[in-house]
C-alpha cells in the first residue's frame, strides 16, 4: 500500500508524534486534534476500515484493542475515561482509508453526541 498514509506513517516515511509501538500497532498524535488527547491506533498492516476486518486479519485488529489501555494508561486517560471512535466509509465521515480508532480524552464529552 504505497500510497496509504498511514501505511507511511507506520513505515516512518511520514513523520508523527508516537506515543506507543508493538510488533502489529502504532499509536501516534492526530494531527488536528478534537479534544486535548486525540490519539490514533492503528494496525501497522494495511486494513482499509472496519469493512474489512475477518478471520485472516483478526489478530491485527485484537493487537490494536489490546493496546487502548495501555496507550490510555500511558496518557493518564484511565480514571476518569475516553472515547474511542473507528469512522466507516462516506456516511462514518473515514477520510484516511486505512482502519484507525480515535482516542479521544482529556474532558467529558456530551452523551446526547457522539462527536
Ligand atoms: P478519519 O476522518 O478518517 O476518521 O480520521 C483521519 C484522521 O487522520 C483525522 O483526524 C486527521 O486529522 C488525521 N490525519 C490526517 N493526516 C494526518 C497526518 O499526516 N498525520 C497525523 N498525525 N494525523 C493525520
Ligand atoms: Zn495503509
Amino acid at each position: 500500500m504505497d500510497n496509504c498514509l498511514f501505511c507511511r506513517i507506520a513505515a516512518g516515511e511520514i513523520p508523527s508524534d508516537r506515543v506507543y509501538e508493538d510488533e502489529k500497532v502504532l499509536a501516534f498524535r492526530d494531527i488536528h486534534p478534537l479534544a486535548p488527547v486525540h490519539v490514533l491506533l492503528i494496525p501497522k498492516k494495511h486494513i482499509g476500515s472496519l469493512n474489512e476486518v475477518n478471520g485472516e486479519n483478526a489478530d491485527d485488529v485484537k493487537a490494536v484493542l489490546e493496546a487502548v489501555p495501555k496507550v490510555a494508561g500511558s496518557l493518564g486517560l484511565k480514571e476518569r475515561g475516553y472515547r474511542l471512535i473507528s469512522n466507516c466509509g462516506e456516511d462514518g465521515g473515514q477520510t484516511v482509508m486505512h482502519l484507525h480508532f480515535h482516542l479521544l480524552g482529556g474532558e467529558k464529552f456530551p452523551s446526547d453526541k457522539l462527536f
